[in-house]
């Protein structure tokens, strides 16, 4: 006679929705976020809200205000204080301080224009999955050249170097619970920049430091995203961090089969909520229908 296997629960997880207040959330900004909040709640761990907030030319206070209330009226409630990006500049400072201390960034001084005439000129360049890639004109400059330009006073980005960083690591895997084991391939997004002159830090940098600060153990998120996570699990190799587990989940689209964006307006909560939907029903447009 078998034994009737006892009834596990599952290992509670730490999840986070994380929205740039750069406009107003949507049907598909609602999916995620339900979709990284039933992962906690099911497993009674926690949910957590980060307001991506770095670019100060696209983010504004009153779209993150309208998010934080569109998030409380769809009935998502988050564990703890909100973190906002823009309040840790200095802890993303240091983490690139690190990288920079490891010598796996260098000093990129190419304006787009530059890098569109560099791509054209060699023809054939490697493209990922956002487009060409970084050619690499400023990874061979040397120390005296770097010195040159930045005494000239030209601007400039930090980008990582991939390869001399994969180096570093050696091989690594990152697991999905949609996907299964993936092998890291960061090199398909090439050199990417990780922080500006002005903002010293990136999405790529300041999420990858986020997760691991605020414990994040599942990290949930659309799957265009999927191929930002080979970086991140390089980043989180040089940072020394444990990974997170991950799952990238499809995203909604609209009747024309296009993937919903901002500026469709019609898919808005706060355009539904004021139509007359309750939150129950966005929540079922959003693919959560309440059981
Ligand atoms: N801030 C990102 C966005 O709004 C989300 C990043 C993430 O979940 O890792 O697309």
């Amino acid at each position: 006679m078998t034994t009737p296997a006892i009834p596990t629960r599952p290992t509670p997880v730490v999840t986070r929705f994380a929205p740039s207040p750069t406009g107003h959330l949507h049907l598909g900004h609602a999916h995620s976020a339900l979709f990284g909040w039933r992962a906690a709640r099911e497993s009674d761990g926690r949910f957590l809200l980060r307001i991506e907030d770095i670019d100060p030319n696209r983010c504004r206070p009153e779209h993150e205000r309208d998010l934080i209330e569109d998030l409380a009226w769809l009935g998502v409630a988050w564990d703890g204080p909100v973190r906002r990006q823009s309040e840790h500049l200095e802890e993303y400072r240091a983490g690139l301080a690190r990288l920079q201390a490891l010598g796996v960034v260098y000093p990129c001084f190419c304006t787009r224009k530059e890098i569109a005439a560099e791509i054209a000129r060699a023809g054939a360049a490697p493209h990922g999955p956002d487009g060409p890639l970084y050619p690499g004109t400023c990874r061979a400059l040397s120390d005296g050249q770097r010195a040159d330009r930045m005494a000239a006073g030209d601007g400039w980005a930090w980008r990582l170097d991939v390869a001399r960083a994969q180096k570093l690591t050696g091989p690594l895997r990152w697991h999905d619970r949609a996907e299964g084991w993936q092998d890291a391939t960061p090199a398909l997004l090439g050199d990417v920049v990780l922080a500006r002159k002005d903002t010293p830090t990136s999405y790529h940098l300041s999420v990858t430091l986020d997760d691991h600060r605020q414990g994040v153990t599942l990290v949930t998120r659309g799957v265009d995203l999927f191929f930002a996570t080979h970086l991140h699990r390089l980043l989180q190799a040089l940072f020394a961090f444990d990974p997170p587990d991950h799952h990238h989940h499809p995203l909604l689209r609209n009747a024309a089969g296009e993937r919903l964006a901002k500026r469709d307006r019609a898919q808005s909560l706060r355009s539904l909520r004021e139509a007359g939907h309750s939150a129950a029903a966005v929540r079922a447009l959003a693919g959560f229908p309440d059981p």
